[in-house]
């Protein structure tokens, strides 16, 4: 039955691994899939085409989507050459309010499964995440361990080494920006300590 699918989880929650997953289960059993991902996530430019790749090591070519591309019509278009039945996105998080409703229209003819975060380092909703469980048909949450094997559900980020809760809500990893995800309680152990680390060095304590 066709229907709009948000599978959401932290980061490290395999999300990609499982989008790649769906795909191949479609697409054995014969079913045409089209694979998205917002453009925004350039970490997987492959000589000007975006992959889709996951940590586990499966990968994907797919159509990178721009802030203003209109997913009705980019569908419609590509219908012409090949009868898709089946739409994925990957890191669905950064679609618009307008692109999420434009998968809702899809989603009454065509069966759309987005992957993605559900928050960001700051702990609150993406756009796209939150018109999601707004209009979702299904929400399943795909877990993350932490590193104390508890489940994680904040991603936290990371500037140089720091615990950040200031900034934009997207920017990716690189550089000297990294993520990972957490418990809430060990963000908040990890947060004090980095404080008491910091009043030390004020003080001069050791
Ligand atoms: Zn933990």
């Amino acid at each position: 039955m066709a229907k709009l699918y948000f599978k959401y989880g932290a980061m490290g929650s395999s999300k990609t691994a499982n989008a790649l997953i769906c795909k191949f289960n479609y697409e054995e059993r014969g079913f045409k899939v089209l694979l998205l991902k917002p453009e925004i996530d350039d970490r997987d430019l492959v000589g000007g085409n975006i992959v889709v790749r996951s940590r586990i090591g499966l990968s994907s070519p797919c159509i990178a989507i721009g802030k203003y591309t209109d997913l009705v019509a980019l569908f419609n278009n590509e219908r012409k050459t090949c009868d898709y039945r089946v739409i994925v996105i990957d890191e669905c998080q950064f679609l618009t309010k307008e692109q999420v409703e434009q998968l809702k229209e899809l989603s009454t003819d065509y069966t759309v499964l987005c992957y993605g975060l559900l928050t960001d380092f700051k702990t609150e909703l993406f756009e796209g995440s939150k018109r999601l469980v707004e209009l979702a048909d299904s929400l399943q949450e795909i877990k993350s361990i932490c590193k104390c094997g508890k489940k994680a559900n904040i991603n936290v980020r990371f500037v140089s080494g720091k615990i950040t809760t200031d900034g934009d809500s997207v920017a990716i990893e690189k550089g000297n920006i990294t993520y990972e995800p957490m418990c809430y309680a060990c963000f908040l152990e990890e947060k004090k300590k980095q404080e008491a680390d910091y009043c030390c060095n004020l003080h001069g304590v050791d």
